[in-house]
């Protein structure tokens, strides 16, 4: 009998529906745990080389993140792992598809050739699909890869094309009436396709994703589109002034690079509901070269500014010693919170554990377990990555991101974060002082002891503090009796 990898496309085409999905699952698993590298809980990272020359350009992206938060940007510039996102792969795909698709050789098929926008368009999707699949799957730190947000990429790209047709002048249109003579013709309106832009300096770097001709009703060049392409939910009111400087910087860098150029207007395309905004607006050049001279990164840390909008997409937080302190006097995350936590006993088995919660004692990194004991389980990914670091010694305390706090426990499953807490204070980099040595892949790693992880003489009784503390929340004694037998088999009132 074949095994589950030598399984072939037909035979995986007469599989019921359910154990096609088990069957892909399983594909899925093996070729995840294949590609990802396992996260070095001691590395710290790098910094980077600094010169006279100061070689260093910025993006929209990279200014936009260091108006965030200075601290924010100079820990995307160390090398730390990198968290793999669904929302942004399927950005990605979207736009490999449509840059496919604009970029599509046509040669030598008939003109009047329609129907088969749709095919090509799934085509290339599934391709786009594929090559951004493994990219996930190598990232270190990598959420669940939802295979059925297919159709929401689908319907993403469904939505850009809307938007092309629509700003070529025809309005919308069946896709599957789009003859190839009139595709050719939409793709002689593209000035560019993926392109760079830079100043001449190098300083200042943007990638647009379109760049087309304006034209009026006689075919004649009236101006000059530059479009982002987005993927998210669009804004109810405006443009965002994030979204509007990078539409702002890429009009101006087009402008700067060809003089003599007709009128530009800069458009963010996005493809959730197919709507056009337009960034207006005076040059914000001479800020981007403000904004260039302000960044070029120190060894040492900048400041942090931590604030909701800031925080809540930065993907530091593990080694940001700013974080914890703000989230103490701010625990403003509905039903998620992002903790520090001690384990103080863990069930290989289930993933269940018992946590302390620790607490920030200062803003420079200072730590300490508190007394407050709560029992939670590992799930997915979080446990695999906790068992992973656990293994190459960290028995220090875990970050852990968008926890889900049900029933007085918590779930930290494959949705959330795990990572060392690890924060970077000073100029260091590489690894750890002491750290233990990395094992080779393949070399084996310990495998986790049962419970209790910490030497259950530091803590008298965490079974009956956590007992106490489900009692002081308002639980019933069943309940918390229930829920405390849960996490320590042998409790006893
Ligand atoms: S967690 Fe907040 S304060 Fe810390 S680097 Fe990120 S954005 Fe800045």
């Amino acid at each position: 009998m074949a095994g589950i990898d030598g399984i072939m496309a037909d035979e995986v085409n007469t599989l019921g529906v359910e154990q096609t999905a088990l069957v892909e699952e399983v594909l899925e698993q093996t070729e995840k745990k294949q590609t990802r590298k396992p996260i070095d809980p001691f590395y710290l990272g790098r910094v980077p080389v600094y010169n006279d020359e100061r070689k260093f350009s910025i993006s929209p992206s990279s200014w936009n993140n260091f108006v965030a938060c200075p601290r924010r940007f100079w820990l995307s510039r160390r090398r730390l792992p990198r968290k793999a996102g669904m929302a942004a792969s399927i950005g990605t795909i979207v736009h490999g598809a449509l840059e496919d698709i604009l970029l599509l050789d046509l040669e030598g098929k008939q003109d009047n050739e329609k129907g088969w926008v749709p095919v090509v368009m799934e085509r290339l999707l599934n391709s786009q699909w594929e090559d951004e699949k493994k990219r996930f799957f190598a990232h270190q730190r990598q959420p669940k890869w939802k295979e059925d947000s297919r159709d929401k990429a689908m319907q993403l790209l469904n939505g850009s094309m809307d938007i092309v047709l629509k700003r070529s002048g025809v309005g919308l249109m069946p896709l599957e009436d789009v003859t190839v003579g009139f595709w050719k013709w939409v793709q002689s309106l593209m000035g560019a396709v993926e392109g760079e832009l830079k100043t001449s300096d190098g300083k200042i770097m943007g990638r647009l994703d379109v760049m087309m001709y304006d034209i009026d009703t006689s075919g004649e060049v009236v101006g000059w589109i530059v479009a982002d392409l987005k993927t998210g939910r669009p804004p109810t009111d405006g443009v965002y002034d994030t979204v509007s400087r990078q539409l702002r910087l890429y009009r101006d860098l087009l402008s700067e690079n060809n003089p003599g150029h007709p009128p530009i207007i800069s458009e963010a395309w996005y493809s959730d509901g197919s709507k056009v905004f337009t960034a207006r607006g005076d040059s914000v050049l001479e800020e981007a070269f403000a904004a260039w001279e302000a960044m070029y990164p120190t060894p040492e840390p900048p400041p942090a500014t931590p604030s909701d909008d800031a925080c809540g997409f930065c993907e530091w937080k593990a080694w940001c010693p700013a974080y914890l302190p703000f989230r103490q006097n701010e625990p403003n995350l509905g039903s998620f919170s992002d903790l520090a936590l001690h384990v103080e006993r863990y069930e290989e088995e289930t993933g269940a554990a018992v946590f302390s919660v620790c607490a920030a004692t200062d803003d420079e990194g200072g730590i300490t377990s508190t007394d407050r004991f709560i029992g939670g389980t590992l799930e997915d990914q979080s446990k695999e990555v906790f068992e992973e670091i656990r293994a190459a010694g960290w028995d220090e305390p875990i970050f852990c991101s968008s926890i889900l706090t049900q029933n007085g426990t918590l779930r930290i499953g494959h949705w959330s974060d795990v990572l060392p807490y690890a924060p970077i204070v000073g100029v260091v980099e590489g690894r750890m002082e002491g750290a233990p040595e990395l094992k080779k892949k393949g070399a084996g790693r310990d495998t986790p002891t049962a419970a209790p992880v910490s030497n259950p003489d530091e803590e008298p009784d965490p079974a009956g503090a956590y007992y106490e503390g489900l009692i002081h929340d308002g639980y019933s004694e069943e309940i918390a009796l229930k829920h405390t037998k849960m996490y320590f088999k042998d409790f006893e009132t």
